[in-house]
């Protein structure tokens, strides 16, 4: 399962307590460590400054260090959907969903993979990191 993950919202500038934050990374990096990708502002074709805008958050600087090692650069233009490998499954977290994303996400039928997060919710990691266990528990079962 390919994992794509947004920073601002949903690592950075949250709510959520920063050991929920580190417990949900370290899961995805432990657990998803070849099928992670940055999706963010921070990470383009040109640049990739998901380190630095890690860095300048509450996590842990080794954390960031590994993450950023781990964690493999995506590449979009406008829309996000644009860096989404459809043949895979896959688990988006992003505290957005502009309306030309929803509906590349809907004409795929993958309207659910979009994990919504609120960023102010404190509880936001803890669900986010319910799901993906829940996630790979499924995917457990099937295969
Ligand atoms: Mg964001």
């Amino acid at each position: 399962m390919n994992i794509y993950l947004d920073i601002d919202g949903v690592l950075r500038g949250v709510a959520s307590p920063v050991q929920d934050v580190v417990e949900l990374l370290e899961y995805i990096l432990a657990n998803f460590p070849d099928s992670t990708y940055w999706l963010t502002t921070h990470c383009r074709q040109d640049y990739n400054h998901t380190r630095a805008a890690l860095l300048n958050s509450n996590l842990p600087k080794d954390l960031v260090e590994r993450a950023s090692t781990i964690v493999k650069p995506s590449n979009f233009a406008v829309l996000k959907t644009d860096a989404i490998d459809f043949e895979k499954p896959f688990i988006w977290l992003d505290d957005n969903l502009f309306e030309s994303e929803r509906k590349v996400l809907e004409s795929r039928n993958c309207l659910s993979n979009h994990f919504l997060m609120n960023p102010r919710d404190p509880e936001m990691a803890k669900k986010a990191l319910m799901l993906l266990k829940n996630l790979k528990e499924e995917n457990a079962n099937t295969y």
